[in-house]
């Protein structure tokens, strides 16, 4: 399976759940026991690869395992790019992006590196103005 949005957890149907709902629903039922560990933690390889290379830690701890703190990946989807999406390394890529026509979207990922949790954690639309 190559990796694109829907390889993300939480990003099946964008716009459609909150999906700060859906990842405390995840969580939740993890900690009760309905999901076990390998159901939550199915970062695809590709993902946790970017988390360790490119991504951009932050302070939150994994809600899963504890021992790790999250990394935040960014990817682009959109026309002209690969369907797996482009993984962005810098704030001027990004900008680069959203200067091109057509409409860009971003999806922000949370990963474990540790336990390869993963979820979204945001998405936006790059160049709102320029789709119209
Ligand atoms: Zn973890």
């Amino acid at each position: 399976m190559s990796f694109g949005p829907g390889s993300i957890q939480g990003a099946t149907s964008p716009g459609e759940i909150d999906y700060r709902l859906a990842r405390q629903h995840l969580v939740a039922e993890f900690r009760r026991g309905r999901l076990a560990q390998h159901e939550v933690c199915d970062a695809h390889p590709e993902l946790v690869r970017a988390a360790r290379e490119v991504g951009e830690t932050s302070r939150i701890d994994c809600p899963i395992c504890e021992d790790d703190k999250l990394v935040l990946v960014s990817y682009v989807f959109g026309p002209r790019l690969p369907s797996y999406g482009r993984c962005i390394t810098s704030a001027k890529e990004l900008k680069a992006l959203a200067r091109r026509s057509g409409e860009f979207s971003c999806y922000v990922v949370e990963v474990c590196p540790s336990c390869h949790w993963n979820h979204l954690a945001r998405t936006f639309v790059l160049n709102p103005a320029r789709s119209a």
